[in-house]
């Protein structure tokens, strides 16, 4: 159907099709207010590298991305459809890596701008992967136990093509854990033939799963704080500094637990249901108790409850770590934060309006890319061992981790130091220049 270049210029009807092509084409479907963040991120962090425009193009738009409609039989028999999606975003060192999050507000544009993220995470720390990320659109605390199986179940099938050890390795995320792990897992065997325990990280020990795994990525933001409270604010450790975890669910939990343990008061928590503060500190066994028990915080007697989860991020404290959801420090709430240091452990959860804020009021944000990177290099580990069939004790893998998190840090640390352009640029810098690095000494195929 191409015509020759004369025909194409003469005709008119050629030219006004491909430019409306091309208006179409610069990344429209994954559009979101998420990936405009990210985007403007990364575009800050590629005109201080000085990032030429074919590169810049390469290394912003996700390479690959799938949209899947799955069909799920309710409990009560009732057919309902959900929404899925799965993002790669960097082929070029590797497979790639990242969760599948269980969300009402999971989209294309979310998980294209969470796969971006996932890219600089992985060149950072300097992990053979590039970024991908994937979920369904749902509510999971309305779903069954069945019927979350089923979801998961029917979204790895239809995601099947796109996966596998040497290609794309899902992970849990918001709203999923170990056991939709073991169902993906499950469910690839049952497709291909056989067990490939390695397709998926954060499984159950007993399936390939490794020690510490689900720690990694709590314990990956406590050292994160570690550092930052020490480099950036010349403090010493963190013994009777008070820190608000926003967020109580396998990131949150495992920071409040790790941050106790070291002496930190930890004066104020909350989750979906509610938030509370209490000057005295919570004790993470109690509240680990009563959210077992109770799946919610709301309800708790030991605290006095907030009258809106939004102001739990105002409160007094020195430490404040979003552990939750993206967005939640905005221009709105910025200049009424107390907070001395924001450690990230959920993404892209501070508006680049909320950064410059912060920035301004000269409170210290140790970004997502770094704070949370725990999960994802201790996944790492999990392939590695999958793939050699060997087994890591915990002491490895904390160690491992620690000296994962360091390098990463000196690395971040004198990036910044060059640029003095703050940490969030600093990282996203480190980050493209190890991914335009293996972009262009890739080349271009064909
Ligand atoms: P999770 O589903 O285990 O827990 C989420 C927590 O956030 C729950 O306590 C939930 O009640 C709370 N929450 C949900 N909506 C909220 C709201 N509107 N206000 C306040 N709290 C709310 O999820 P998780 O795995 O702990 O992930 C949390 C964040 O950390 C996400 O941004 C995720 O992308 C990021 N992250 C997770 C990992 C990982 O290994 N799980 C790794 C890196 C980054």
């Amino acid at each position: 159907m191409r015509g020759a270049d004369g025909e194409r210029r003469g005709s008119g009807g050629w030219e006004k099709l491909l430019s409306s092509e091309r208006e179409l084409r610069s990344g429209e479907e994954w559009k979101s207010e998420l990936y405009s963040v990210a985007q403007r991120q990364f575009s800050e962090a590629a005109d201080a590298l000085g990032l030429d425009r074919g590169l810049r193009t390469r290394l912003l738009e996700p390479r690959r991305s799938l949209t899947v409609n799955l069909p799920v039989r309710l409990d009560s028999g009732e057919i309902q459809l959900f929404t899925g999606y799965r993002v790669q975003h960097s082929l070029s060192v590797g497979p790639t890596k990242g969760g599948v999050r269980f969300a009402p507000g999971v989209s294309l544009g979310e998980c294209a701008a969470l796969a971006l993220w996932m890219s600089e995470k992985c060149a950072l720390l300097g992990l053979p992967f590039g970024g991908a990320k994937g979920g369904v659109r749902c509510d999971p605390y309305r779903l069954s136990q069945s019927e979350k199986e089923r979801v998961t179940r029917r979204y790895t099938a239809e995601i099947l093509p796109m996966i596998g050890a040497d290609q794309d390795i899902p992970a849990p995320d918001l709203g999923t854990g170990p056991t939709e792990m073991s169902w993906m897992m499950d469910t690839y065997a049952q497709q291909i033939g056989h067990s490939v325990p390695a397709v998926v990280t954060g499984k159950p020990i007993h399936l390939g799963g490794i020690a510490g795994r689900e720690c990694s990525t709590g314990l990956g933001v406590v050292l994160a704080c570690e550092m930052g409270w020490r480099a950036r604010l010349g403090r010493g450790g963190l013994d009777g500094v008070r820190v608000i975890v926003q967020g109580m669910g396998k990131v949150g939990m495992v920071a409040i637990n790790e941050l106790h343990k070291r002496g930190a008061i930890i004066v104020g928590v909350g989750d979906v249901s509610a938030s509370g503060y209490s000057e005295r500190g919570f004790d993470p066994d109690d509240l680990s108790k009563w959210i077992t028990d109770n799946e919610f915080l709301r309800g708790y007697p030991r605290m006095s409850e907030l009258d809106s989860r939004d102001s739990l991020l105002t409160e007094p404290t020195e430490i404040l770590i979003p552990a939750a959801l993206e967005r939640q420090l905005t221009a709105e709430n910025a200049p009424r934060v107390q907070a001395e240091m924001i450690v990230e452990a959920a993404n892209g959860p501070t508006t680049p309006e909320a950064d410059q804020i912060f920035a301004d009021r000269g409170i210290e944000v140790i970004p997502d890319v770094f704070a949370n990177a725990g999960g994802v290099v201790v996944s790492y580990f999990e392939w590695v061992q999958g793939l050699q069939r060997l087994k890591w004790s915990e002491r490895q893998v904390v160690e491992n981790l620690g000296e994962y998190m360091r390098t990463a840090w000196e690395q971040l640390s004198s990036t910044d130091a060059e640029y003095s352009l703050g940490l969030r640029v600093a990282a996203q810098i480190a980050a493209l220049r190890v991914m335009a690095a293996a972009a262009r000494d890739r080349g271009i195929y064909p």
